[in-house]
């Protein structure tokens, strides 16, 4: 099966009321461990890679690691992301590539940290949907900004709630698919100093959202839930994390009940290969072979996107539709039929 679009697949994951996890890669490894949970629990997935990734991947091995994917899990609905999109050219490099899905993330500027205005936002994130949805390339946009850095992109901070009424705007004057809203999520591990409650985890706003936009897929960003388990193992081999919070499950199930397709999930894997890593080297000081830690952690990534599978509600949907390519939406968007919303 060849990459598919993202479009499908959260349609689909609006029809059955479930979230669709995006799982952030880097190397073999990282889409080795996606693929065999996605297998595991026969989930639809998507893959995203930020420019950061993409950069350290050199493009080509991750998208010629992509297609191998498809090749050996052709019974898994499968979509090649681009993560936060910091520039038109960004996202346009992303579509000559054989990415199926981008983000324009026009919230802030392209140097990745200042926030952009409400216009800037609207103008660039316009001309991506021009360029992709005439490829069959379906966009995602963020309004508000997020809080917190990932892989040096973001503005810090705890960043802007997104406003109801702008988010209406702004997907009636750009046409996105899906939109990414800032409900005080931070990206990174160090999200919370305690467990989140109302006061900032503004989960009142995106139902809002979901209520003026029933038809736009939501998207959660640093959706991971940080876990404790995770943690511990991390600082019981010599790691030194602080005490932090991630976002509850129970928030995020939340979340898909009002709109939310489409959950991303990067800290949780990062934080689960360093454990099996640490463990590896404080137990086996004599190996050197990079297999050797590489399987468990390979593994470790697995079983926690496995269970992110079964708690976003994707698991057992692989196999409920025939996944079209994007030359298809290619005469889908050309016909208008995402124009109405
Ligand atoms: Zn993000």
């Amino acid at each position: 099966m060849p990459l598919v679009s993202v479009q499908q697949l959260l349609d689909e994951a609006a029809k059955g009321g479930y979230g669709v996890g995006a799982f952030n890669v880097n190397n073999m490894e990282q889409i080795q461990a996606v693929m065999e949970a996605a297998r595991e629990t026969q989930s639809p997935v998507i893959i995203q890679a930020s420019s950061g990734a993409r950069a350290h991947c050199q493009d080509r091995y991750l998208y010629h690691m992509m297609l191998a994917a498809a090749e050996l899990y052709p019974e898994i609905p499968l979509v090649l992301h681009q993560d936060h999109g910091n520039s038109f050219e960004t996202c346009k490099s992303a579509i000559e590539l054989g990415f199926t899905s981008v983000m324009m993330d026009g919230s802030i500027l392209p140097d990745g940290k200042t926030p952009s205005s409400f216009e800037q936002n609207v103008e660039v994130t316009r001309k991506v949907v021009e360029l992709a949805h005439d490829k069959g390339v379906t966009v995602e946009g963020e309004i508000g900004v997020m809080g917190g850095v990932e892989a040096g992109h973001g503005a810090g901070g705890t960043g802007r709630v997104t406003d109801p009424g702008q988010a209406e705007e702004f997907v009636a004057r750009t046409g996105v698919d899906s939109l990414a809203i800032a409900i005080g999520i931070s990206h990174g591990a160090y999200k919370f100093k305690s467990k989140p409650d109302g006061s900032v985890l503004k989960m009142d706003v995106l139902i809002e959202i979901h209520k003026r936009l029933p038809d736009v897929h939501l998207v959660m960003h640093g959706t991971s839930n940080v876990p404790k388990d995770l943690q511990d193992v991390i600082n019981q081999y010599g790691g030194k994390l602080n005490p932090t919070w991630g976002v509850p499950i129970e928030e995020i199930q939340l979340g898909i009940r009002n709109g939310v397709r489409k959950v991303n999930v990067d800290t949780d894997s990062c934080l689960a290969i360093t454990g099996a890593i640490r463990k590896f080297f404080a137990e086996h000081p004599e190996k050197f072979d990079p297999r050797d830690y590489m399987k468990p952690a390979r593994d470790a990534m697995k079983k926690v996107v496995a269970l992110r599978m079964t708690q976003f509600g994707q698991a057992g949907h692989a196999r409920d539709y025939v996944p079209i390519g994007i030359e298809k939406m290619k005469q889908r968007y050309a016909a208008g039929a995402f124009a109405a919303k």
